[in-house]
């Protein structure tokens, strides 16, 4: 089988030769089509940031494998991930956060178990990026929330709930606030729920979410919220089990979905080799076992947690009084765990 892959900017071809280093050394049964997509891409005169040749083998493909990517500052120029996500209507974007040994958080040195999965609607909401200036003192913004997004991104949230046999989902929302758009997304998730009799499906108001996380993460199976509402509340579970370096992310829809991790592109640290590659590792192995390759998974994830229980790290976490080793040397050991 073959996959599309984008290495993308920054730190982003440091972290992916690292990943596929690990993939080729458990032969990994894919092949990768390199696809020219990224800022060097619209430095090249492409507006949308990939060449027409990348939109098509991607589109082809059905699967991207990507890197973070920077997209150049100045007005008229769209989010390169964004138009991604929506080209290809990738609507749900689905994150797990667990806690992994040998990442140190005050959750895990309490003893508190972390699995949470956030799937956050990827196309609508403010993202559509319509907004002016009504008068010189006053800016305005639209929001979008429809019946098919919101139906298409919770039954996905449902779906996924059942297969990762969990016993809660819950809604986040602020429909007592905004009673129309998110009244609208949260009528469409008790509406879904009716479906699914197996599962506890309850709500909570978003900022209440916010101080249940962080208190009693362990409370939580599933959390499905609309795009702006989702970001926020991903970066915060992210920050629950060790940080930005051990978010991974994939991007569902129908057709293509992409598979990258939560962070960007790193630009204080590109280019030294000494960036953590295990966000992105953790997203391709969603992507394996989202095509079927369960037991590649599988082994490279234990390879992955016996390393990081070890106390083998990258310079970003882990025990300071312990020597880090750099982004080829962590792939390199976690390849010897094999
Ligand atoms: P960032 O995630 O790139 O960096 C935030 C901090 O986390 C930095 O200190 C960085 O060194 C650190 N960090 C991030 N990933 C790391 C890793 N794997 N290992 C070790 N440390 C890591 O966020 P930013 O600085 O706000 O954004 C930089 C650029 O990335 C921007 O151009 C932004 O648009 C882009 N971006 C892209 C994506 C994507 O491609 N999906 C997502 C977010 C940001």
């Amino acid at each position: 089988m073959k996959i599309a892959v984008a290495k993308g900017d920054g730190i982003g071809p440091e972290i992916m030769d690292a990943v596929l280093s690990i993939f080729n050394a458990n032969k990994v049964p894919l092949e990768y089509e390199i696809v020219e997509m990224g800022k060097w891409v619209f430095d090249k005169g492409f507006n949308n940031g990939m060449t027409p040749e990348a939109k098509q083998t991607i589109e082809s493909l059905g699967l991207l494998f990507k890197g973070p990517m920077e997209t150049p500052k100045g007005k008229g120029v769209k989010s390169i991930n964004v138009t991604a996500r929506k080209t290809w209507n990738t609507y749900a974007n689905k994150r797990d956060f667990q806690t992994l040994h040998g990442v140190d958080t005050v959750f895990s040195k309490a003893g508190i178990p972390i699995n949470i999965t956030v799937v956050r609607e990827n196309i609508e909401d403010t993202y559509g990026g319509i907004e002016h200036m009504l008068t010189h003192d006053v800016a305005l913004s639209r929001r979008f929330i429809t019946r098919p997004g919101s139906m298409q991104v919770i039954r996905y949230a449902f779906e996924m709930a059942r297969q990762k046999n969990a016993k809660r989902i819950t809604c986040g929302h602020k429909a007592n606030i905004m009673k129309i758009t998110d009244g609208l997304f949260l009528e469409c998730f008790y509406e879904v729920a009716k479906e699914y009799p197996d599962l506890k499906a309850d709500d909570i108001i978003v900022d209440d979410l916010c101080m249940k996380l962080v208190t009693r993460p362990d409370l939580f199976d599933v959390v499905v919220l609309t795009n702006l509402q989702g970001d926020i509340v991903s970066d915060l579970c992210a920050g629950l089990v060790g940080g930005l370096g051990f978010a991974p992310s994939a991007n569902i829809g129908d057709h293509i979905s992409i598979f990258e991790a939560v962070h960007g592109t790193a630009p204080d640290i590109a280019g030294k080799n000494i960036a953590n590659p295990t966000a992105l590792l953790l997203s391709g192995l969603a992507m394996l076992r989202h095509v079927g390759l369960t037991e590649n998974a599988a082994i490279i994830e234990n390879a992955l947690l016996y390393t990081l229980e070890s106390g083998v790290h990258t310079g970003d976490f882990g025990d300071k009084s312990k020597a880090s080793v750099n982004t080829t040397e962590f792939a390199n050991a976690i390849i010897n765990n094999f």
